[in-house]
């Protein structure tokens, strides 16, 4: 089957190399073909870092390995990793954290948890902006078909791979509409299948239970921010992040690649482990259906890791025998081919298929507006709430009544503290006023009443009422 293949940058073409070489002498039913994305397409003026060319290639293979890209800091380069993953669509990333105790060293000993974290929503969409002076934003998105196609992958990835139990990680305490939102969708998709427990867990406790008991967990669902950090975390605790593999699957194209970087540090010094990168080919071959060719590998590379032939990020006198290189722990993987561990777990892949998820028909919910926030920079002298409040509240009328006023999301007017720090940044709450129904003329009538006062709106959001229920926030302390 043919695959692009993207060696990466740092020690990326030493991995790819020492993985080639196994794939090859495994006999893998890959044919690669090679692409060029990453750092010296970034430096020779694409920001993006991926030509035309790889993308012909992808569109042809559907199927990529990926090497680590360095993304030059500064200058204006976008991360091709996120271009990637949202252009192909790959939603779902599939991260195992596994230990192999008592052969690489670790806490935990049997340490198996697969983190399964949405890969193209939530602060990740990239919306920034510089609004005031003081104040930046970052816009966190969560779309409901998002959620539910994350949920559906998670519970079907439980059942195809024997698991038992999702545990879905979020803040909904907190951020009540983006997490609930993606707390709900999971609890709607549990129902569906009985035969796999599903909990919700807040993500502070949630990373600090992963950290430290790690056995309370089997599959976790995150959204995109708080994924890419328990994996890292489920990673390290496993042993090292190095060892770890990571597939991104979208229902026309799948990614693989290791969880590490590009480790400029150790790069062109054959020091480099190239496991994590082998570990995300096992995946592709799986994805693939060659479960076959890859239990093969794995088990060679288990048996590689019970005979103590390390590489250094994970030698550890007393535990390991032999410190290699690169090259020679692929060698030595080599040569295992056709054996199986003595003590590990021995890996065997069913002829697996990818798993196709398919969305639940929605109803559209019947939409009424009860308001709009107005978003102002203002930097009168001593930021005094009233001031503000007692230039807007004349302006509402008729449509409106100005409600409240907020400062970094803290009702400050008409009710608040004194003591409330006060940036550049207000918010201003018009709701509608009783027995009228606003719309967008009303809304852009209010507007021209704030500019001819004089005060400088920066951006607005509408106040939606979905099925009755608001679409929005209160402030805090209203
Ligand atoms: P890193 O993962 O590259 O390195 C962190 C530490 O781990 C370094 O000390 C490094 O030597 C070590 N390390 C990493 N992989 C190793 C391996 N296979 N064998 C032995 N030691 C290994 O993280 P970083 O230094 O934060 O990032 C370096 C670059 O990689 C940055 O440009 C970053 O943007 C990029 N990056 C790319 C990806 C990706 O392509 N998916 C992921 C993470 C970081």
């Amino acid at each position: 089957m043919a695959v692009s293949l993207a060696a990466g940058d740092g020690i990326g073409p030493e991995i790819s190399a020492a993985v080639l070489r196994i794939l090859e002498a495994a006999r893998a039913p890959l044919a690669f073909e090679p692409i060029e994305v990453g750092e010296r397409v970034y430096l020779s003026g694409l920001s993006s870092g991926i030509p035309d060319s790889a993308w012909d290639s992808l569109r042809r293979t559907r199927l990529l390995l990926k090497g680590p890209i360095t993304t030059p800091v500064g200058g204006g380069y976008k991360s091709l990793n996120v271009t990637l993953r949202k252009a192909l669509g790959l939603y779902a990333n599939v991260r195992p954290c596994v230990s192999y105790a008592p052969f690489v060293r670790t806490r935990f000993a049997g340490m198996d948890v697969v983190i399964i974290r949405e890969n193209e929503e939530d602060t990740y969409a990239g919306i920034e902006h510089r609004q005031t002076p003081e104040v930046t934003q970052c816009l966190k998105l969560i779309t409901r078909p998002g959620c539910e196609r994350i949920a559906r992958y998670a519970f079907a990835y439980a059942r195809a791979n024997g698991r038992r139990k999702v545990t879905c990680v979020v803040k909904d305490n907190i951020m009540k509409l983006t997490d609930g939102l993606f707390a709900s969708v999971f609890a709607e998709v549990a129902k569906e299948y009985p035969d796999i427990a599903a909990e919700r867990i807040i993500v502070d406790i949630g990373a600090a239970l992963l950290a430290d008991r790690p056995d309370k967990f089997d599959v976790v669902l995150a959204p995109n921010l708080y994924g890419d950090i328990l994996s890292d975390i489920g990673a390290q605790v496993a042993g090292s992040v190095g060892l770890a593999g990571s597939a991104n699957i979208g229902p026309d194209f799948a990614l693989f690649e290791a969880v590490h970087g590009s480790a400029p540090d150790i790069a062109g010094q054959d020091k480099a482990n190239p496991s994590g990168m082998l570990q995300a080919t096992v995946q592709l071959l799986v994805h693939i259906g060659a479960g076959e060719v890859a239990a093969r590998v794995q088990n060679a590379w288990l048996a590689t890791l019970e005979d103590g032939v390390h590489t250094g990020d994970i030698f550890e006198a007393g535990l390991s025998k032999q410190l290699v290189g690169t090259r020679a722990f692929a060698d030595a993987v080599i040569q295992r081919l056709g054996r199986a561990p003595r003590h590990l777990p021995v890996a065997a892949f069913g002829a697996a298929k990818p798993l196709k998820v398919e969305l639940a028909p929605a109803s559209a919910p019947l939409i009424g507006l009860d308001g709009v926030d107005v978003f102002l920079h203002w930097d009168e002298a001593a930021r005094r709430p009233a001031a503000l409040g007692e230039r807007l509240a004349p302006l509402a009328g008729p449509e409106f009544q100005l409600q409240m006023l907020t400062n970094r999301g803290v009702q400050v007017w008409p009710k608040g503290f004194p003591e409330t720090f006060c940036t550049d940044h207000w918010r201003a709450r018009f709701v509608a006023a009783p027995g009228v129904s606003p719309d967008n003329a009303a809304i852009l009538a209010l507007l021209g009443r704030v500019h001819a006062a004089g005060l400088k709106f920066i951006k607005t959001e509408h106040l939606y009422r979905f099925d009755g229920k608001p679409g929005y926030s209160l402030g805090q302390g209203q």
